[in-house]
């Protein structure tokens, strides 16, 4: 079916570093601050704004994945994984998400359950001091009271619409796209 270009890729672009800028003003630096991408494709985002803020501030900023495959709502009574397994650092060094702002990473927003499950991850691996989520779309249709702090693009979509969000590093360009299902 007909797909729409809604992001092109310098619109990734200026968002990204949009929100860059707004976790450093929101945060008054980078302090504490640890970010965490969600697999797979909030990951490379996490990733992007870590060089981003770098490239702004100086410093190197803390980041890493996590994967809440094994802490979401339709596992069927299965123990999660242990955290080792849950959040993994991008460098040698440890992730430390204890008592640290933590600022979650997804590409697309739309019931709000990965989210539920990345939160009761985080609070499994450590005790945040807060966490802050930004997506690169919001499509809607939550079903959970969870609301981002940052977001790329709002995307008003039907259920029956579909969003594609395509990232360089695993897709070969940078492109977000809608689509009837
Ligand atoms: P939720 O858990 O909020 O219902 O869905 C969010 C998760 O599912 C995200 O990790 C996202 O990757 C994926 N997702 C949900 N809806 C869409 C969509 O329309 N397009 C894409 N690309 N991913 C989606
Ligand atoms: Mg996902």
């Amino acid at each position: 079916s007909e797909q729409h270009v809604i992001m092109d890729e310098t619109a990734i672009r200026r968002a990204l570093t949009r929100i860059a800028h707004e976790i450093l003003e929101k945060n008054k630096g980078i302090e504490d601050c640890v970010l965490i991408g969600i697999r797979t494709r909030g990951v490379f985002l996490a990733k992007r704004i870590a060089e981003r803020i770098e490239e702004i501030e100086g410093t190197p900023i803390p980041w890493g994945e996590i994967d809440v495959t094994s802490y979401r709502d339709d596992r069927d009574g299965t123990t999660p994984k242990p955290c080792e397994e849950v959040l993994m650092s991008s460098s040698e060094e440890k992730i430390n998400v204890h008592d640290k702002k933590v600022i979650l990473f997804d590409d697309v927003l739309y019931t709000g359950r990965t989210i539920r499950a990345a939160l009761d991850a985080l609070m499994d691996c450590g005790r945040p001091r807060m966490i802050q989520l930004a997506v690169l779309a919001d499509r809607g249709h939550r079903e959970l009271p969870i609301r981002p702090d940052y977001i790329g693009k709002n995307v008003p979509t039907s259920k029956h619409e579909e969003i594609t969000a395509a990232l360089q590093e695993y897709d070969g360009k940078d492109e977000v796209t809608i689509s009837q299902r």
